[in-house]
């Protein structure tokens, strides 16, 4: 028998079992995939599958926002930190993995632990008793999404998320590109094509013109994920966006031709092994015969063989800061608690980040002990502020973690050393808090 039953073992509830059962609280982990379902996004039956890009984002805990989530949770002993460094590949200053390198630490670590139990099946509703935690993702199952709204009370929400292509390295014409980071800062971990204008102006023409998987009827007028826009919906939005944007040529000489191009397009590492590499900012809708073809264009790639085409996929949250309390817990509820992305967070890091923060909660409620918060001046408290209440509710959107939901350093800190201001406080007030969790 089990003390608390986690739904979904991706990023969120892999992390919160991970926290709970190393405390020695009994777990039952339900993962439907490898029970015969999965989701749209998903491609195999792993633990904390990424689902698109394989990058944890920025690992610089002294000038970024995430990348002193990344600090934190570290100090935290997250296994989903532990298992990206372990997986890691070269990306300059950002944390990349190998996703399946990456998943498998994940399941050998959890497999590690006695008092947990990895069950794969798929909950079609919310259990009526014990302690629960929700972390079934953007893409939770249609089932218990309908469990879910009825005990949340509130509507779930539809909106969209892209997925960027994979390219094989070996299809790839090095006679063409070239290998570089921008401003030649730090290794060279992306690969460069360059286009011409008259390469580009055809190219953005094509994004334009070609055949798109057309939007459903309850697809239409959601928003997009921020940061993850499709292609061809940045290059409607005029003739040079996309040379400010993904495809932005500054910083980056070819070395044929000594120049900056008119554009270019990056692919930066997807595996360990380097035999695959994604098409930075590629999410598209495109359909996938018209991408082969379009992509097949791009200088260096017209032999490319494709390992993933873009996509398209809906994503399910609450409203977290009307329906959960300040402990992620269902206020008409409180057995329940829900996790990850399900609460309104964005990412693979801020996901993680709520669910051993879900973890943490729940430990210490077995343990007899209150609850006391991350600071809200460290990256984990001032997300979990935004996600329990400090959001606005009526435009509750999903958020990646940024200084702007720290509350403010002192308006004499100069404007080049805020950042540094900011990650130097969150550090320190992170010390203080620590030994709460002991
Ligand atoms: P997930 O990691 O999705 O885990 C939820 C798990 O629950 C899944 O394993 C699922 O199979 C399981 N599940 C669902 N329903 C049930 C059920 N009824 N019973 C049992 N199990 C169930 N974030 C980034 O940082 N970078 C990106 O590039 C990025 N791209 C994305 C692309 C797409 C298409 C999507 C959908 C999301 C993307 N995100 C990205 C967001 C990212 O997926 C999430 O932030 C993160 O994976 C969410 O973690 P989670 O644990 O909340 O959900």
């Amino acid at each position: 028998s089990y003390q608390v039953h986690i739904i979904g073992g991706g990023m969120a509830g892999s992390e919160a079992a991970w926290q709970l059962a190393r405390r020695g609280v009994r777990v039952r982990l339900s993962e439907m995939r490898g029970g015969g379902d999965s989701t749209p996004a998903h491609q195999g039956n792993g633990l904390a599958e990424l689902v698109c890009s394989n990058s944890f984002r920025s690992d610089d805990d002294e000038k970024n926002a995430v990348g002193l989530l990344h600090h934190e949770m570290r100090r935290c002993d997250s296994l989903i930190m532990a298992a990206a460094e372990r997986a890691r590949v070269p990306a300059g200053s950002a944390l990349a993995v190998d996703r399946d390198v990456f998943s498998s630490a994940v399941e050998e670590a959890l497999a590690s632990l006695p008092t947990l139990e990895v069950v794969r099946e798929r909950v079609d509703s919310i259990p009526s008793e014990g302690q629960v935690i929700v972390a079934t993702g953007p893409l939770t199952a249609p089932s218990l999404a309908a469990s879910i709204g009825s005990a949340t009370g509130a509507d779930s929400l539809a909106f969209f998320d892209a997925i960027a292509p994979i390219v094989h390295h070996d299809s790839i014409d090095m006679d063409k590109c070239w290998k570089a980071s921008r401003w030649d800062k730090g290794e060279a971990d992306y690969i460069n094509c360059p286009m011409n204008r008259d390469e580009y102006v055809a190219f953005r023409q094509g994004l334009l013109d070609g055949d798109k998987t057309e939007f459903r009827e309850w697809e239409a007028n959601t928003p997009y994920f921020e940061g993850c826009m499709p292609i061809e919906v940045m290059a409607s939005r005029g003739e040079d966006t996309l040379r400010f944007g993904p495809m932005k040529p500054v910083g980056l000489d070819n070395p044929r031709t000594g120049r900056w191009p008119y554009a270019v397009v990056q692919l930066r590492q997807d595996n360990k092994l380097g035999t695959l590499w994604n098409m930075v900012g590629f999410q598209t809708k495109l359909k996938h015969a018209e991408q082969v073809r379009l992509f097949r264009t791009i200088p260096g790639l017209e032999q490319a063989e494709f390992a993933r085409l873009g996509g398209l996929h809906r994503n399910t949250f609450i409203n977290s800061p009307v329906v959960l309390d300040r402990q992620l817990r269902l206020r008409r509820d409180d057995r329940i608690r829900f996790a990850g992305q399900i609460t309104g967070c964005e990412g693979y890091v801020e996901s993680a980040a709520i669910g051993m923060l879900a973890g943490l909660m729940t430990a210490a409620q077995f343990a007899g002990k209150d609850w006391t918060p991350p600071p809200r001046t460290t990256a984990l408290g001032a997300l979990l502020a935004h996600v329990t209440g400090d959001a606005e509710a009526e435009t509750y959107q999903p958020m990646n973690v940024n200084f702007g939901l720290f509350p403010p350093v002192d308006s004499s800190v100069k404007k080049k050393v805020r950042k540094e201001a900011y990650t130097a406080r969150g550090k320190a007030d992170l010390t203080d808090w620590l030994p709460s969790l002991a």
